[in-house]
């Protein structure tokens, strides 16, 4: 097995495009999974992780771009203000191992149900940008993710950066598990309410074979908030919980059982809603 080391992006395109069938290495923390237990057998390997512009992140006051090779520490570290739900959904990553290596472009790229970054991002209506020797395209994550660990990467394909827009008003991120730490979700929920456009997002994950945006719930709602005074009636809380539990597409697994899991994404969604109430009026 071949891998290279590319140290700059360019490098790093076209050792992607030079081996047909090249695979990509971020943190190695779903991929060295996936090879151990045989199911992914590389016959080359383009290693990111010296790559300096994949681990870049710009702030400004129209957008954050943040490099796909960011880790969950460093989102952690230094989102918090920009992104806070992106930084909390990064902070309940793994373990400190894990949150050290992991990155969100491997996040987007492995797609799975419950890749604790991705709720937030659809929440964020985020997009990301795409390079290879043929270019570079921005696609909106919505239609990266195309299903159950699917994505419309093309081969020799690199994720390079993730663009979102910066925080107004309240940002919250919730996820269930069996247990309280290096858990992969049974339910998660991003919220995003703009107080400003007086609009609220939300992000489902683990839900549906791809994050679930529940529509009709967050339109009820933004209609229901006092904008003026930043209320909410708890009957309208309530009647957007179970729009959310409508919106869900959940399966039972070895996990839990699409009803838990419909619930459990219900009460996530009404009590990040609670909270970010909480947060704009004080
Ligand atoms: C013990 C453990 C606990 C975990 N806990 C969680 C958790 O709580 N929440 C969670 O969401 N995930 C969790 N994960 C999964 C994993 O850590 C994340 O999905 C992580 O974001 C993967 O990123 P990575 O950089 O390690 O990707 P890698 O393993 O390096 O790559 C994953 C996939 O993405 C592709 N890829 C990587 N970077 C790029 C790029 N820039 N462009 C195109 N393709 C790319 C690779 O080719 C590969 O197919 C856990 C994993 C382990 C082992």
């Amino acid at each position: 097995m071949s891998v290279a080391w590319p140290t700059r992006l360019d490098e790093a395109v076209d050792a992607a495009a030079a081996t047909p069938g090249a695979t990509l290495l971020a943190g190695g923390t779903d991929l060295a999974v996936e090879v151990n237990a045989g199911r992914r057998r590389p016959v080359a390997v383009v290693a990111l992780r010296r790559v300096r512009e994949l681990g870049e992140v710009q702030i400004t006051p129209a957008e954050v771009v943040l490099g796909a090779g960011m880790t969950f520490s460093a989102i952690a570290a230094e989102l918090a203000a920009a992104v806070p739900a992106l930084a909390a959904a990064a902070r309940t990553v793994g373990s400190p191992q894990i949150r050290n290596a992991g990155t969100v472009g491997g996040n987007i790229a492995t797609a799975s149900p419950a890749g604790d970054t991705l709720p937030v991002l659809a929440a964020l209506d985020a997009s990301v940008e795409l390079s290879s020797t043929a270019g570079t395209r921005t696609v909106p994550l919505r239609e990266l993710i195309t299903g159950v660990k699917c994505t419309a990467i093309r081969p020799g394909e690199v994720l390079v950066r993730v663009r979102v827009p910066p925080a107004r008003g309240a940002q919250q991120f919730l996820k269930v598990g069996t247990r309280n730490a290096m858990v992969i979700a049974l339910a998660s929920a991003a919220l995003v309410v703009d107080e400003e456009r007086r609009t609220v997002a939300c992000g489902l994950g683990s839900v549906g074979p791809v994050p679930v945006r529940p529509v009709e719930a967050e339109a009820f709602i933004a209609g229901e908030i006092d904008w003026g005074r930043l209320t909410v009636p708890e009957a309208a809380v309530a009647r957007f919980a179970e729009l959310v539990a409508g919106a869900a597409r959940p399966i039972t697994d070895h996990r839990a059982t699409a009803e838990y899991r419909r619930h459990a994404v219900a009460v996530l969604a009404g009590r990040a809603l609670r909270r970010s109430i909480d947060v704009i009026s004080a």
